[in-house]
């Protein structure tokens, strides 16, 4: 793999050129401007998935495009819902549309190994939809997209354990908690108000949704489970778990090209 520039919007024309000449890939992040609690920033989901988009594009000779930093609704069950100043949403039309175009354009480039690695649940079906749409119409064409909804499903046991002391709610539930704050304390602790986070939960918790959104499925904070419990040490060990798999991923489906 090539110590090739990695950040697309950092690139000059001709540098994408070549990557492109070169058979690189390109992976698109997606995420959100969402609340992330009383300690998180609000670009959490958009961080996590460019940061993660970089630790894989470096072990499988891709460049890494521009993230997509709105997302589709926030959810009151995994993203705390609409309600709090600050979460700025688009439709699910205007993602799918969106994502649409921006891989178009990549296959205009002549990119032909795509990833689209997303760190927002909500966004997951629109994204599929989006990809689906820009390949359709081509038949012949050898352009593969990669289309992962979400980044990681468990961790090993002893992660696991390590995280959550037997006391896992899920990885819905698990917004602007654990996993989050771990993450965002090992990559960018200047990011996170550590001080200010805090335990919360729904008051009921439910299989359904109710709309409008009632204000029992909201937490107070916008975080959904136990912030306090986490920390970079924690945070360092799930990212290593979380990229490992991806790289993998990467490598079997959008394998890189012999003479790369
Ligand atoms: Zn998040």
């Amino acid at each position: 793999v090539s110590e090739a520039p990695r950040q697309m919007s950092h690139m000059t024309w001709p540098e994408v050129r070549a990557a492109v000449e070169r058979g690189a890939g390109v992976i698109l992040p997606l995420g959100s401007t969402e609340q992330h609690g009383l300690h998180l920033p609000l670009a959490c989901d958009a961080i996590c998935a460019a940061d993660l988009a970089l630790a894989v594009a470096e072990q499988t000779d891709c460049v890494v495009a521009p993230p997509i930093v709105y997302g589709y609704r926030s959810r009151p069950m995994s993203g705390g819902g609409q309600g709090f100043v600050g979460t700025t949403s688009i439709s699910g039309q205007t993602l799918i549309l969106t994502v649409r175009d921006v891989v178009a354009e990549f296959l205009r480039h002549g990119f032909r190994r795509i990833v689209l690695l997303n760190w927002h649940n909500e966004n997951s079906n629109f994204m599929y939809e989006g990809a689906h749409l820009a390949l359709e119409g081509r038949p012949g064409d050898e352009a593969k997209i990669l289309v992962i909804e979400s980044p990681f499903e468990r961790l090993s046991d002893a992660t696991m354990e390590e995280l959550f002391a037997g006391d896992f709610p899920g990885w819905a539930t698990e917004h602007a908690a654990i996993m989050e704050t771990s993450v965002m304390l090992h990559l960018h602790p200047d990011l996170v108000h550590f001080d200010r986070a805090v335990d919360d939960r729904v008051a009921r918790a439910t299989p359904y949704e109710v709309l409008p959104v009632q204000p029992e499925f909201v937490t107070e904070s916008g975080s959904l489970w136990k912030a306090t419990r986490a920390s970079a040490e924690k945070g360092e060990r799930a990212w290593k778990e979380i990229v490992g798999p991806l790289v993998e991923a990467v490598l079997t489906e959008l394998p890189v090209q012999a003479g790369a």
